[in-house]
């Protein structure tokens, strides 16, 4: 099988929630889908996305570059391929917009993979669980009136959920404390309750919020601070007992080994977008396996449940709608359970109505 052209399509999808403009300035996704084609005539589709700025640059990476690289090549053979585009475009960079670009490529050549054999990626890689549990990012916003939150999380927890994450990093850590508290109060003891303050503290001012909130039991402290203090993930994971993750904003798996080797987190967070695609993904979670950690992936729920289902050493899926929504098949949840695909393919095509509408490079 050969590859016969690779295209890829920017997509800018608004976000329909308020948002933090200090975590999040541009209030849009952007989406670059992703295809290849083949002489066998089998197509794969995948995407890779970004929190507003740099679509038309993955765009560009993937087409004409990674394209011109890989016509030709085989995609059911992905691994060499994707080690040799991090190889041949190292020059500007190892991660970033490069990891994000040959992450749509590879996430589409695994849906050849799984086309081609006829199985799912939990066949294909063999599971360890038949289904994951699932929290809701949907009310999280630290944006959010706290009475409107509960609310909305009462309604989640009810439904298809085993817990919620909230944001915290409001100026005043006094706000925090209070959050935590009323959303502990409203959902009981046993419900997950996830925080996340999307790196806006820095390592003390972590720690100070992280005491004071430790009575209403967070399931984890995520994105703490920014990516680039390890050491001060390390000060915080020593200080707190409260297991902090952090992963999201990884581009490359060398970053979550030196994160694992270090036990600077208790939980790492791989995007399988932005950390290369699968290839990549299953790098850290062995990582992690040899550390004894759990993962806990970052967003593209569709995708890392199907993941998730594979390694020994999964913790929990998060789900966030606002992807979701625009995909022909997206998973299944059923009372705080997210099963994976049972279907050949990756299941992350996109609706034709969702590309015609937010298509941004007609
Ligand atoms: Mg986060």
């Amino acid at each position: 099988m050969r590859i016969t052209d690779v295209r890829a399509t920017l997509l800018k999808l608004p976000w329909d929630q308020q948002l933090d403009p200090r975590a999040h300035p541009k209030p849009i996704v952007e989406v670059v889908v992703v295809e290849i084609e083949t002489d066998e005539g089998v197509t794969g589709s995948g995407y890779t996305y970004t929190d507003g700025y740099g679509g038309e640059a993955i765009r560009a990476l993937l087409v004409p570059t990674i394209r011109e690289l890989v016509l030709g090549t085989d995609p059911t053979a992905v691994e060499p391929i994707v080690t040799g585009l991090y190889w041949k475009l190292r020059k500007i960079g190892y991660g970033g917009a490069v990891s994000l670009a040959i992450a749509g490529f590879d996430i589409a050549a695994w849906d050849i993979i799984s086309k081609v054999r006829g199985k799912p990626l939990v066949d294909l890689f063999g599971s360890f669980k038949e289904d994951m549990p699932v929290y809701s990012s949907a009310i999280g916003s630290r944006m959010f009136d706290v009475n409107k939150q509960i609310e909305m999380a009462q309604e989640l927890v009810r439904e298809d959920y085993v817990g919620v994450k909230i944001q915290l990093g409001r100026p005043d850590g006094d706000e925090d404390v209070e959050r935590i508290r009323r959303v502990r109060e409203a959902l009981g003891d046993k419900t997950i309750i996830i925080v996340d303050s999307n790196t806006l503290w820095n390592a003390d001012q972590a720690i100070s919020v992280g005491r004071r909130i430790l009575e209403f039991k967070p399931y984890y402290m995520e994105e703490p601070i920014p990516p680039h203090d390890i050491e001060g993930h390390e000060k915080i994971s020593r200080t707190l007992p409260i297991p902090i993750a952090t992963g999201e904003a990884i581009f490359d798996y060398r970053g979550c080994a030196e994160y694992i080797r270090r036990r600077a987190v208790s939980y790492i967070q791989p995007n399988v977008c932005r950390i290369g695609g699968i290839t990549q993904w299953k790098k850290v979670a062995t990582l992690a396996e040899s550390a004894n950690m759990k993962v806990a992936p970052h967003f593209v729920a569709e995708l890392h449940v199907q993941l998730a289902c594979t390694i020994p050493n999964a913790l929990i899926i998060e789900h966030v709608p606002w992807l979701i929504q625009h995909l022909k098949e997206p998973p299944t949840l059923k009372g705080g359970k997210i099963f994976p695909r049972r279907q050949p393919g990756l299941g992350m095509e996109f609706l034709p109505e969702a590309i015609q509408k937010y298509r941004a490079d007609r």
